[in-house]
């Protein structure tokens, strides 16, 4: 997907790969499962751990909403939709949005240290098959 895996350990690529594979977001737990799946026992830290060291390399985000995480890649800067039906996680750029919203806080001498804008309800394929 562009991004070089070459720095990461071995549980870090299992744990992208799962969620590279994913449709949807995972926890930690659905992930552990996962692993303990491929390998017998693993131990929660080790999940946790993985996930740590992939936010910190930019390849992954946690879904504050969801307590989840899925691959980077997946998600661009802006907002990030979430389908409540399928499960599917996308991000909507939102530049005028965000935007307006720094200059408000920076009026406000607000100083942005992290920024998560999410937002629930139902894609154009699930919102189609309810039609
Ligand atoms: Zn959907």
């Amino acid at each position: 997907m562009g991004q070089s895996a070459d720095h990461l350990t071995p549980n870090q690529v299992q744990v992208l790969n799962h969620l590279r594979a994913a449709n949807a977001p995972m926890t930690a737990y659905q992930l552990l499962g996962r692993m303990q799946t491929d390998r017998g026992a693993v131990a929660p830290p080790t999940v946790y751990r993985a996930l740590k060291g992939l936010e910190e390399a930019g390849l992954i985000r946690r879904i504050e909403t969801l307590r989840a995480w899925a691959p980077v890649a997946a998600i661009r800067p802006g907002v990030v939709v979430i389908c409540d039906d399928c499960g599917t996680v996308r991000g909507v750029e939102a530049p005028g949005l965000l935007e307006s919203l720094h200059q408000r806080l920076a009026a406000e001498g607000f100083a942005e240290a992290r920024q998560t804008i999410e937002v629930h309800g139902r894609c154009g394929d699930c919102a189609e098959d309810r039609a």
